[in-house]
């Protein structure tokens, strides 16, 4: 069994990464004297497939429940980002505890599904085949742990119904495993492509409404028949929009640009290569004229 160490001293994970057929001792149900405690200190990061299942049993469009229930946070060093749930008003609690437990239960988010078992995704170099494994949370206030049944995680995971979650939230973990496994090789994504990313994965109503502007239509061919697949499934479209992710942060170009696009973009970048190197050559020029060789290496 593979051992990791655990970044934070004193973590309640214990340090052992386990597979699907690893046995646990736990089970939480109504009546235990630790009930709702877990969900009276939260920080739970939310995928964009949480967030599509939450905003459709709340009512609300994406940007309405970002502002009511979430604070954007870095899932990286380059700013991407990420979204957690926000806590009450000057407090921990999560916004859906109540006395007789979650008010969102049949919609709660991946991480809540999966406590205490927590998933860690590993990615091999060039794949996109990311390969699952897993570790067990022991928090003291958590006496689910001394309940006498045992089951595998993969048990759990069935039982906590993660599969589906899983599943749907691959093409999200993906890119950022990517990001993470690639680092300097891309370099920071633009304030553009975060802007992206951001509203693709998580703003999905927006990211409706800029794949069917006309501006997207100018410059992506998407067949007729797929578009309307697209926008009129939101699971399709949050599919969409990890691959158009793929296509802005690490040139995988599956979705084709239409030839005049392409052109102007190409001429567009053409034509900004070269006043980068006429300001560089005017920069040269004037130092020369100077007559040293300041702000050169040698
Ligand atoms: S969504 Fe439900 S299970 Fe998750 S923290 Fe909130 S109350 Fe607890
Ligand atoms: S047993 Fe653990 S998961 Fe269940 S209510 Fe208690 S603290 Fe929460």
């Amino acid at each position: 069994m593979a051992q990791f160490e655990s970044p934070i001293p004193g973590s309640p994970v214990v340090p052992e990464m386990v597979d699907g057929s690893y046995p646990i001792q736990f089970q939480c149900k109504p009546g235990i004297s630790c009930w709702n405690a877990c969900c009276s200190n939260i920080d739970i990061t939310l995928t964009p497939y949480d967030i599509l299942r939450l905003k459709k049993r709340l009512g609300l469009n994406s940007a309405e429940f970002l502002n009511a229930f979430t604070v954007p946070y870095e899932l990286d060093k380059d700013d991407i980002a990420g979204v957690k749930f926000r806590p009450v008003p000057e407090g921990t609690a999560c916004q859906f505890m109540t006395d007789a437990g979650c008010s969102v239960y049949e919609d709660r988010p991946t991480a809540c599904r999966y406590y205490p078992v927590a998933l860690l995704s590993m990615r091999k170099q060039d794949e996109y085949v990311d390969k699952d494994s897993y570790a067990l949370v022991k928090e003291a206030h958590c006496l689910g742990h001394l309940e006498p049944r045992t089951l595998t995680i993969d048990e759990y995971r069935a039982e906590q119904g993660v599969k589906e979650y899983d599943e749907l939230a691959r093409g999200w973990r993906q890119l950022i495993l990517k990001k993470k496994s690639c680092g300097p090789a891309i370099g920071k994504p633009s304030l553009r492509s975060r802007q992206l990313f951001f509203m693709a994965c998580y703003d999905q109503d927006q990211f409706r409404g800029f794949v069917s502007s006309e501006g997207f239509k100018k410059l992506f061919d998407v067949p007729g028949e797929e578009m309307d697949k697209i926008l009129g499934d939101d699971v399709a479209l949050m599919d969409f929009g990890f691959r158009f992710l793929r296509q802005v942060l690490f040139g995988e170009m599956s979705i084709t640009l239409k030839d005049e696009a392409a052109q102007a973009r190409i001429a567009e970048a053409k034509a900004r290569r070269a006043e980068e190197e006429r300001i560089a050559a005017a920069k040269f020029a004037k130092e020369e004229e100077g007559g040293g060789d300041e702000g050169y290496d040698d």
